[in-house]
C-alpha cells in the first residue's frame, strides 16, 4: 500500500513560487489501477514524482508497504526505488542503445551477472511482444513499441509499483488501447500496484479502479470509477465524463446534473430526415445537450439512436417530449432528476 500523508510540494525561485501540492492525502491499495486525472499544470507530474522520491516533498511523508521513504538515506532509497518502476510520455529510451540493452540497462546498474540478464530480458521482450525487435534502435520503432520497450524495463527488476506519467499521450487512440491492455495484462501477472496519471478520461474508464481528479495541486474528487461516472460531484469531474457514455461493460453512462432529464431517441424511416433537435429547441424553452449518437445520421433517412440531456422546466420538458412522440419518435426516458 502506497500512503500519502499530508503532502505539499513548493517550487521556488528567485522571483515566484509555486504550490504545486497541496496537502495532499490519499491511500493507493495493494494491486490496484489508480488514476490520478487532471489538466495541464494541475500537479500531476509533481505527484507522482514524489512516489520515488524524484521531487522531494516539502512537507509530509509517503509511506510505502510501512516505511517513510521521506526519510530514508541515499542507499536505502537506491533499493526501494528498485520495487519501483516508472514509464513516462515520452518514453526516455536511450537512443544509442538497441531495444535489448534498453531493457537491460538497469540490470547492469543493478549489478546482475551477464547470464541472468540475457534470461531475464528475453522474458520480458516476450511479455511485452518484441521479440523480433530486440537488436532494433529506438528510431526504427512506432511510439507503441518504444512504449513497450519502456514498460519493459521498468518492470526489469520486478518492482511492485509501477508508476505511469502519461504513458499514452502521445500515442494515438488504437495504440493507446494496446498499451492499456498490456497494463492490464502485466498488472495483473505480476500483482504490481499502478499508479496512473492522465488529463484523458478514456484512459481511466479503460483501466483504473479508482480514481482522483487533482486540480490546483489539491485532491478534490476521489471515488471508483463506477462512481465517478455515474455521479460525478465537481464541475471538473462533469466536464472531464461529459464526453463518454459508454462504461467498458458498454451501459450507458450519462450525468445526473439536478433538475435535468436525459432521454433516449429512435429514430425510424422518415422522422430522421427532419432536424429534430433545432426544432426542439426552437418551439420549447428549453435547453438541450446532445450526450450521444451520430449526428451525420440524423441528417440522414438511416435509422438512429440519440441520447440527450433536457433542461428546462417540467411543464415545458412535457410538452417537448408530447411533440416528440407525435413526430413518430420512440422516447425513453433513462434518467429523471
Ligand atoms: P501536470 O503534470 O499536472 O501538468 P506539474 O506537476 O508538472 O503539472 O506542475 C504543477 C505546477 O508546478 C505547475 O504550475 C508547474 O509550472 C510547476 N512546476 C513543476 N515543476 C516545477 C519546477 N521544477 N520548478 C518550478 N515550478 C515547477
Ligand atoms: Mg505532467
Amino acid at each position: 500500500m502506497i500512503e500519502i500523508k499530508n503532502l505539499s510540494k513548493t517550487f521556488n525561485s528567485k522571483s515566484s513560487e509555486v504550490k504545486a501540492l497541496k496537502n495532499i492525502n490519499l491511500q493507493i491499495n495493494k494491486g490496484e489501477i489508480f488514476g490520478i486525472i487532471g489538466l495541464s499544470g494541475a500537479g500531476k507530474s509533481t505527484l507522482i514524482r514524489t512516489i520515488n522520491r524524484l521531487e522531494e516533498p516539502t512537507e509530509g511523508s509517503i509511506i510505502i508497504e510501512g516505511k517513510d521513504i521521506t526519510k530514508l538515506d541515499k542507499t536505502d532509497l537506491r533499493n526501494t526505488r528498485k520495487e519501483i518502476g516508472m514509464i513516462f510520455q515520452h518514453f526516455n529510451l536511450l537512443s544509442s542503445r538497441t531495444v535489448f540493452q534498453n531493457i537491460a540497462f538497469p540490470l547492469e546498474i543493478n549489478g546482475y551477472d551477464k547470464n541472468y540478464i540475457e534470461k531475464r530480458v528475453n522474458e520480458l521482450l516476450k511479455v511485452v511482444e518484441l521479440t523480433d525487435k530486440k537488436n532494433a534502435y529506438p528510431s526504427q520503432l512506432s511510439g507503441g513499441q518504444k512504449q513497450r520497450v519502456a514498460i519493459a524495463r521498468a518492470l526489469a527488476d520486478n518492482p511492485k509499483i509501477l508508476l505511469c506519467d502519461e504513458a499514452t499521450s502521445a500515442l494515438d487512440p488504437k495504440t493507446t488501447k494496446a498499451i492499456l491492455n498490456l497494463l492490464k495484462k502485466i498488472q495483473k501477472e505480476f500483482n504490481l500496484t499502478v499508479v496512473l496519471i492522465t488529463h484523458q478520461m478514456e484512459v481511466i474508464k479503460e483501466v483504473c479502479n479508482r480514481v482522483a481528479i487533482i486540480e490546483a495541486g489539491k485532491i478534490i474528487e476521489l471515488n471508483t470509477v463506477e462512481e465517478i461516472f455515474a455521479r460525478p460531484k465537481t464541475n471538473t469531474a462533469k466536464a472531464f465524463i461529459s464526453h463518454i457514455h459508454r462504461s467498458s461493460e458498454g451501459e450507458i453512462i450519462y450525468p445526473t446534473t439536478p433538475g435535468s432529464t436525459v432521454i433516449k431517441l429512435g429514430y425510424l424511416g422518415d422522422s430522421s430526415k427532419k432536424p429534430i433537435i433545432s426544432s426542439l429547441i426552437r418551439n420549447f424553452d428549453i435547453d438541450i445537450n446532445i450526450l450521444s449518437g451520430d449526428i451525420d445520421e440524423l441528417q440522414s433517412t438511416s435509422v438512429g439512436n440519440l441520447l440527450i440531456q433536457v433542461m428546462g422546466n417540467n411543464e415545458e420538458k412535457e410538452k417537448a417530449f408530447e411533440w416528440i412522440k407525435e413526430q413518430n419518435i420512440d422516447l425513453e426516458v433513462i434518467w429523471n432528476g
